[in-house]
């Protein structure tokens, strides 16, 4: 049966991923991806029904004609549209108004665009679609919900999200820690919470999502109260382009000694930095496990990545007392990278964290299981599905509306 479907949008800045889900079966009906809106290899390209389609468009595009196209001449075609209950949006940045996915009024419009400083790429461009679906479909305008990558990182404690700085910088300019990648982080902690049959409110565990971007998050009695992500997706961990925590004073010795402009700092921070930077080669970890012993740059890559990664984890254990029920390892590294897991847990050994050579090579490719030998604290890999999450958040918003 069809009927109760949730249309999940997630705009990036020059990209749209979509998907049509059926909550309660959690199935993903239709999905597929728009890219490359700022030059002429535009196309967008879905699966239905196991079939694979594409339309190049040759020119350059935006996220209104692919909302227009999408719903008009593929939900519509498939006959999905009828079906369509609500619309459930993936926002990067709530600020610290939102704990929680809300209905979508003029007022969350108006929290959405004040916390666009925080995410200029991002939050803007998701209001465009916003109000690009109030045109499309008027019907389900009051059937539209916000999923805030913030949200679940909003119980951390004032002692974890506060930084060291004059106190009006929080105080007047908001200035503090956010975190990212929350819905992910809880969605694998609430599959967590379902395979070690431990309820959610006493759960204890350390989320690493390692992707593009990547972060690690600890968890207290089910809920955040540390991420590595900071005021933006530039902190912490190092990441495919991104560095990650780095001392502030490099930027102004890049400024002022090495005369480097500051926007051109900001995109040697952002754009070619962390893998891409160390290797000087590839930001891809399926070319740099390949080559890891072939390669000493990608070695000392992998080093560097593993050490911050090992630390931080060894960081968040200790402060949860080593009272973790699951160490997770997600997204496209963490679902895959048999060889990031292997070095990096062999780092934990004091913590009791050890790793099945085994199980290590075979929990891979979309396979959800344990990969730890059996008197370590539990290591789960878990494919993360943020697109179900938005699903299920605005499926029981809409219901209980
Ligand atoms: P994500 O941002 O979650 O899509 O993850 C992207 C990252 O996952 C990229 O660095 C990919 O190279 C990496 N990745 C994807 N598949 C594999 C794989 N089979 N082995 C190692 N890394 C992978």
């Amino acid at each position: 049966m069809l009927n109760k479907l949730i249309f999940v949008i997630n705009c990036g800045s020059s990209s749209l991923k979509f998907s049509v889900i059926n909550p309660l079966k959690k199935k993903k009906i239709l999905f597929g991806l728009a890219e490359n809106f700022n030059n002429n290899n535009s196309y967008i390209k879905w699966t239905f029904n196991q079939n694979i389609k594409k339309k190049k468009f040759n020119t350059k595009i935006n996220h209104k004609i692919i909302l227009n196209y999408l719903i008009n001449n593929i939900l519509k075609k498939n006959l999905l549209y009828n079906n369509i209950i609500a619309i459930g949006h993936r926002i990067v940045h709530g600020g610290e108004k939102f704990i929680n996915s809300v209905i979508i009024t003029d007022k969350v419009i108006k929290e959405i665009k004040k916390a666009s400083i925080f995410a200029p790429l991002h939050n803007p461009i998701q209001l465009i679609s916003i109000k690009e679906i109030i045109k499309i479909l008027p019907n389900l305008k009051k059937k539209q919900v916000a999923v805030f990558d913030t949200a679940f990182h909003q119980t951390i404690p004032e002692k974890s999200y506060l930084y060291a700085l004059p106190i009006k910088f929080y105080e007047k300019y908001k200035i503090r820690r956010y975190g990212a990648h929350g819905t992910s982080h809880k969605y694998v902690t609430q599959v967590a919470s379902k395979i070690l049959n431990i309820p959610l409110n006493i759960l204890n565990c350390i989320s690493c999502h390692l992707g593009n971007g990547s972060s690690i998050t600890a968890i207290h009695n089910g809920k955040s109260v540390d991420t590595s992500m900071g005021l933006t997706p530039l902190e912490g961990l190092v990441m495919g382009t991104r560095c990650g925590n780095i001392d502030p004073a490099i930027i102004f010795y890049m400024y002022n000694e090495l005369n480097i402009k500051i926007d051109k700092i900001y995109k040697i921070l952002t754009e070619e930095s962390g893998m891409l930077g160390l290797t000087n080669i590839t930001s891809d970890f399926r070319y740099i496990e390949d080559n890891y012993f072939k390669n000493f740059k990608i070695k000392r890559a992998v080093n560097v990545f593993v050490h911050n990664l090992a630390k931080y984890i060894a960081s968040y254990s200790i402060l949860m007392k080593n009272k973790i029920n699951a160490i997770i390892f997600t997204g496209g590294i963490g679902e895959n990278s048999v060889l990031i897991r292997e070095k990096t847990v062999k780092q934990l050994k004091i913590l009791n964290i050890f790793i099945d050579q085994k199980l290590n090579h075979e929990i891979k490719f979309g396979k959800t299981g344990f990969i730890n030998i059996k008197n370590s604290i539990p290591i789960l890999v878990i494919p993360t599905n943020e697109e179900l999450m938005i699903a299920q958040d605005t499926f029981k918003i809409i219901m209980n509306q």
